[in-house]
């Protein structure tokens, strides 16, 4: 066993390092550890060491056991592992289940030790849908959204004093141990959450609960958060309010994030910061020139016509410049409106063989290449009907996947479909 040589080395430095005397009771040390970490605390601009050396003097000697073991044999023994040795607790772990957090709000706040040290708070993310006349003029939409605040009145401390002790059931570490037997000479041994405190290692006692949060710390409320929808953004854009999300104690707050999902629009259509409009044009229109009315996204009214002597042809587009959509940040910059025109072609039938003669004594002559009937003898008949062709294309696709199906069949890959199989 260790200890033989009883070195009694070096016992006194941990008092030392509290400023206590080696027979001073477990309050004193207390005293002296609370007075000690708060003055040099490295947020309050204390010496970090300084601070990491009251933590550990305080980490055993507050400890009966490894007190016993400090007093009796010094660090080193500490250090051999003897009675769990150092626990590898950090300064801060320390000083905040002896606070029980008490100085989350006081303390930091972003400063570069404690920032770190800080559970980072989930962001609340929120769709928000806005129309096409919304993201072209901008808008600011009042959203009411409730949260969990830090309690005003106690500030987050859970408690009308400020203080709050180490839970008893679990010494602060908010996890308690159990053991029981199992078998004889076989005991399990079980973590669980400690029910006295709900793991947060604080105790408040019950006359010094806040009255405002009941000691959770935390209280709803009701927040109205004006979004500025602005000019130009897009579809998915983000638009973050940092640290607006749930606040709970010892965490930085998450942000809340609107992530704009752009409305359908009846009219228009929009890509990047180009807009789309189509138009039908009756086969008059197409040929002869047309003009018409497009109510534009803010109101204005646009008269769109075709140049004198204009054929538009079926599918085609024009396009006007600086009517698309504005750009975000540089509204004064626009996109293009680009027009996509389709041409109404009357219904078979409804030209009579008189209105074809006419349209045909007006249109372009047809080609003038006219086969002879002795030519004509020759050819074989055929007869068209209609197609869908899409629904044509996509038919044959799917003969293709079958055929390939079969095809690599013999490598019996297990999740190519085996049409036809009749094995099972
Ligand atoms: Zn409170
Ligand atoms: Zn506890």
């Amino acid at each position: 066993m260790f200890g033989r040589s009883a070195r009694r080395s070096d016992n006194s430095k941990l008092y030392e390092v509290l400023g206590v005397p080696k027979n001073s009771s477990p309050d004193d040390i207390k005293k002296a550890y609370r007075k000690a970490a708060i003055k040099n605390h490295p947020d309050k601009g204390g010496d970090p060491e300084k601070f990491k050396e009251l933590a550990h003097a305080y980490e055993v000697l507050s400890d009966p056991e490894k007190r016993e073991i400090y007093n009796q044999y010094g660090e080193d023994a500490l250090k051999e592992g003897m009675g769990g040795g150092s626990s590898g607790h950090s300064p801060f772990d320390i000083f905040e289940s002896f606070f029980g957090g008490a100085f989350g709000g006081a303390f930091g706040g972003g400063g570069s030790f404690r920032g770190n040290r800080k559970k980072q708070g989930e962001d609340v993310v929120h769709t928000l849908r806005v129309s096409l006349e919304e993201l072209y003029n901008g808008t600011t939409k009042k959203l009411s959204l409730s949260r969990n605040i830090l309690c005003i009145k106690c500030k987050g401390k859970g408690s009308k004093s400020g203080a709050s002790g180490r839970c008893y059931g679990c010494q602060g570490t908010g996890m308690r141990v159990t053991t029981r037997q199992i078998a004889p000479g076989m005991i399990q041994q079980m973590q669980h959450v400690c029910s006295e405190c709900r793991g947060s290692g604080e105790h408040i006692s019950e006359q010094d609960r806040c009255p405002q949060c009941k000691g959770n710390k935390i209280t709803p409320e009701k927040k109205v958060l004006e979004v500025n929808v602005e000019k130009g953004m897009l579809h998915g854009q983000k638009i973050v309010f940092n640290a607006e999300a749930d606040e709970a104690p010892d965490t930085i707050t998450g942000n809340v994030i609107f992530v704009l999902q752009q409305k359908n629009h009846s009219k228009f259509r929009r890509k990047s910061d180009d807009l789309y409009v189509e138009h039908n044009l009756s086969l008059a229109e197409a040929l002869c020139g047309f003009q018409f009315v497009l109510t534009h996204l803010d109101g204005r009214q646009l008269l769109i016509k075709s140049h004198p002597g204009e054929v538009i042809k079926p599918d085609q587009y024009k396009a006007i410049n600086d009517e698309g959509m504005p750009q975000y940040e540089r509204p004064f910059i626009k996109g293009r409106l680009y027009v996509h025109f389709n041409v109404e072609f009357p219904e078979s039938g409804s030209l009579s063989p008189e209105k074809c003669r006419a349209l045909e004594a007006i249109l372009p002559p047809r080609p003038g290449k006219c086969s002879s009937d002795m030519e004509l003898d020759k050819c074989e008949e055929t007869t068209m009907h209609d197609v869908n062709i899409e629904e044509e294309m996509r038919r044959k696709e799917q003969q293709r996947r079958r055929q390939e199906a079969y095809d690599t069949d013999d490598n019996d890959e297990p999740n190519m479909p085996r049409v036809g199989c009749n094995q099972q």
